[in-house]
């Protein structure tokens, strides 16, 4: 018997992952707070990561409560055609939804909240439209000053629900043109951190974008940063009962750029959440920094140098 002709495409159906992972998943800050709740257990910063956990459920009240504006057609055009990423953060005219996500956030935390964190929220949700913009821009641009410290987690909140929704709105062929590595392909911000993700045949790396909460595939053989693939080094901490080589969470370190940012492996645990196990391992940035190299990409739920 002749062997078929194969036409549909599936000829050696090798299961392909794809280059791009857009943030389509509906409960993500739902699963995002799990995780916060399940690494505050035993943790030396218990108290910060359940008060995080109550921020990402906020997220997920806010994310739900209204939908995303369309992405104008010029936009998606420019992207298709040259690759750019079509709701670039910093020059991306933020919809006022935005900023109904922060009221959200903040009534929902407001709540349960006591004590500082209770004038905290009094304080930003009496602040007005212009002084919110000017705040977010200071995050999206990495200015934020140490007077923003305490604002900072509700307003990288708000601004990952209004900037994941938009992504979400997207298909995956609208944002594959583009090329630059080291940023997201949907709104060219640098990323959080970088997961080994389980893929059908081996663990590629993804980067995981610190606003839009969009994935993109890069080798694992360069920096993240400057694209050097000499002189990467993994520094981890050291944990009772586990290698070095066995840890989840090492940072990549570039001899080149003198940068670093965490790498996360799934592969030793199912669960991890590149936001939520970045605020979970802040001892680990202290150990790096120490050593001389400057973290790559924020982390927009936290103020470097509030910790
Ligand atoms: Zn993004
Ligand atoms: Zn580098």
């Amino acid at each position: 018997m002749p062997t078929p002709i194969i036409t549909d495409g599936s000829i050696g159906r090798v299961p392909q992952s794809p280059r791009i992972v857009l943030p389509t998943n509906a409960q993500r800050f739902a699963e995002r707070a799990d995780r916060f709740e399940a690494l505050a257990n035993g943790h030396p910063m218990a108290d910060y990561l359940r008060a995080m956990a109550q921020i990402a459920r906020a997220q997920q009240v806010a994310l739900q409560a209204r939908a995303a504006a369309p992405i104008a057609e010029p936009l998606l055009a420019s992207s298709r055609q040259y690759g750019m990423p079509p709701v670039s953060a910093q020059s991306h005219e933020r919809g006022a939804e935005w900023r109904a996500d922060l009221r959200d956030i903040v009534a929902t935390v407001r709540r349960s909240a006591s004590g500082q964190l209770r004038d905290t929220l009094a304080q930003l949700a009496a602040l007005g439209d212009d002084a919110l913009e000017t705040l977010a821009e200071r995050l999206i641009v990495g200015t934020t000053l140490d007077a923003d410290a305490a604002f900072v987690p509700f307003v990288g909140a708000a601004l990952q629900v209004y900037f994941s929704r938009l992504a979400a709105t997207l298909e995956a062929g609208d944002v594959e043109k583009c090329d630059v590595a080291t940023v997201c392909p949907v709104c060219a911000t640098r990323p959080v951190a970088s997961v080994l993700r389980v893929g059908p045949q081996n663990a590629l790396r993804y980067l995981h974008c610190a606003l839009c909460e969009t994935e993109w595939n890069m080798v694992r053989v360069k920096c993240s940063s400057c694209e050097a693939d000499k002189g990467l080094a993994y520094l981890s901490i050291e944990q009772e009962g586990r290698s070095a080589a066995d840890a989840v969470t090492k940072a990549e370190t570039c001899g080149e750029c003198r940068s670093y940012l965490k790498i996360f492996n799934q592969d030793k645990d199912a669960f991890v959440d590149p936001v939520a196990d970045d605020l979970a391992t802040l001892a680990l940035d202290v150990l790096v920094d120490e050593q001389g190299f400057a973290r790559s990409g924020p982390n927009l739920l936290f103020h470097p140098g509030s910790g």
